[in-house]
């Protein structure tokens, strides 16, 4: 369990911010004033945002709920109090609930018109903005407002929603059906077969069968339907960094836009553990905060979203339609726009083993963020490439794992110790691969592989525990540049030829060979 401090302990004034009777005045052009009777509901989890609610007197108690309908007291909000996160900002269902403790009166600011205010409003909108990420990060600290999985950790369908909730930074709760007796009750009542696990509770009390990502976001209301008839000025394909950079850079002309994803905002970026090399981050951001930013700007300058909504065909218009382009989606909808941009990325390039895909969700990853950290918690990891992502990699998991194994398959020249000589494949799997190009990946032994060979070669591969690291010596250029950057150095060669790393994760180790 984490013991970092809630961000409502550390962050209390600027999630909860008073506004002074002249600033509440200067936002009253943005809204409407509405009357509330004692104990009247001015919001509830799962229902579509009315926006941004000030309160202007009177007493209005927020709380939040878990899927299973536990309540818990947040805040109590006064006069100059405002309600809202971010789903206010596109008129998105609640994640909180709000009654009125004493008659009350509200300004009620509308989504639109809150993206007014945040841009018109400088100093103001950027203290209401603050608050209102704060109170969407609080929300996934506990997972309150969001679905219940009910599943087991490592189980690959499981791991596929929470990454999906994860990646589109929505909260989210997992019970275990060996371990809670909420799962056990849930399980029960809903007559739900052990084949079926996971179940999914969503905020309005529907349960999905092991659900698609785009059953589940439909059913929490993350993405809804596309007016077939309204034309965009742009829409995007893909919200990768690319694709968030032209939605901000539209919307902020004030152009109509609609941002579409398959899986979640963030592409690639959103899945980096540790971005170095973004300009205006001396110290680095995690790829998930730098995207979460730079979609919450988007949404700010009114770019509408479609994601999880996948892009299947584009067509120009014929008719009355000419100069304009349909783009065809999974759903079998359809997006009318004047322009298209297409930011669709790169494809991650999978690893020529036999059985392969029995292991993927379940034990082999394509990133590792916190989510496959804690899944292999003290256990052995592979790395398989050495290039920035993996780099990124063995730094991150270090510190969570007993050891992290680089498998690298080409030949790695070590300038400055030409001793060490060259590295070669390392193969995974119980059978040795003398010679075999293609190692043989044994889908029925153990998922978490505890064996690597060398290919050809059989020594024991080299570990020494991390520790802080001094100057940096060479690997080749590539494998040299991403672990360098993390900190991590080459202290000479191993019994196995391959060189020693050693770097600033204390207790965690990183093998090489
Ligand atoms: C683990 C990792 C760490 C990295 N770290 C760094 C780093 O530290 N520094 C650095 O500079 N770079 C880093 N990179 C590389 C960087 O993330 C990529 O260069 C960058 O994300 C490319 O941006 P993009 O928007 O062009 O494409 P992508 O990020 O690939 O985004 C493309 C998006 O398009 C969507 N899409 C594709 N097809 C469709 C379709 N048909 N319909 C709808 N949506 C679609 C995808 O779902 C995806 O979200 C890292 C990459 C990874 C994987």
């Amino acid at each position: 369990m984490s013991t970092s401090p809630s961000v409502i302990d550390t962050r209390r004034d600027q999630m909860f911010p008073v506004l002074e009777p002249f600033e509440i005045e200067r936002l009253r052009r943005f809204g409407k004033v509405r009357r509330y009777d004692a104990a009247a509901a001015l919001a509830k989890v799962g229902e579509l945002g009315i926006g941004l609610i000030l309160i202007l007197s009177g007493q209005v108690e927020i709380s939040r709920r878990d899927g299973l309908g536990h309540s818990t007291q947040i805040v109590t909000y006064g006069p100059g109090s405002f309600m809202g996160e971010l789903a206010q900002l596109s008129g998105r269902p609640t994640l909180i609930d709000a009654y009125a403790r004493t008659p009350a009166e509200a300004l009620i600011i509308s989504p639109d018109q809150l993206r007014a205010l945040l841009i018109a409003e400088a100093e103001l909108g950027e203290r209401i903005m603050r608050a209102l990420i704060l109170r969407r990060v609080g929300l996934l600290e506990t997972g309150a407002g969001g679905p219940v999985i009910v599943g087991r950790a490592g189980n690959g369908d499981v791991l596929r929603l929470e990454g999906f909730l994860r990646r589109n930074g929505h909260p989210r709760q997992r019970l275990d059906p060996d371990t809670d007796p909420e799962a056990k009750a849930l399980i029960e009542r809903f007559h739900v077969d052990p084949g079926e696990l996971p179940i999914v509770l969503c905020p309005g009390g529907e349960l999905l069968r092991n659900p698609s990502e785009n059953e589940l976001a439909r059913c929490i209301g993350l993405v809804g339907p596309i007016d077939p008839n309204r034309v965009y000025d742009v829409a995007i394909v893909g919200a990768g960094p690319a694709g968030l950079a032209t939605a901000v850079y539209a919307g902020s002309e004030g152009l109509t836009t609609l941002l579409l994803d398959c899986r979640a905002f963030g592409g690639q970026a959103g899945a980096s553990a540790r971005i170095e090399n973004y300009l205006g981050f001396p110290t680095g951001i995690t790829g998930m905060a730098l995207m979460a930013r730079a979609y919450n700007q988007a949404r700010k300058f009114g770019v509408e979203t479609a994601i999880p909504d996948e892009v299947i065909g584009l067509e120009a218009a014929s008719g009355s339609g000419s100069g304009r382009f349909v783009l065809k989606l999974a759903t079998n909808e359809r997006v009318i726009a004047r322009s298209v941009v297409i930011a669709s990325g790169a494809r991650y390039r999978q690893l020529a083993v036999d059985g392969l895909e029995s292991f993927e969700a379940a034990s082999v990853h394509y990133w590792a963020s916190p989510l496959e950290a804690k899944l292999c918690a003290g256990q052995e990891v592979a790395l398989v490439g050495a290039g920035n992502s993996a780099g990124q990699a063995a730094v991150y998991l270090a510190s969570q794992v007993s050891k992290v194994w680089l498998l690298v398959r080409e030949h790695v020249a070590l300038p400055r110790r030409p001793h060490c000589g060259p590295l070669e494949c390392g193969g995974v799997g119980e059978d040795h691969h003398h010679g075999r190009r293609r190692p043989r990946w044994d889908a029925g032994s153990n998922p978490v592989a505890t064996r690597y060979w060398r290919g050809g070669a059989s020594s024991n591969p080299t570990s020494v525990p991390v520790h802080r690291g001094g100057s940096q010596h060479g690997l080749a250029l590539r494998l040299r540049r991403s672990l360098g950057r993390q900190g991590i150095r080459i202290d000479g060669c191993g019994r196995g030829r391959g060189p020693i790393l050693s770097g600033d994760k204390p207790g965690g180790r990183v093998c090489y060979r």
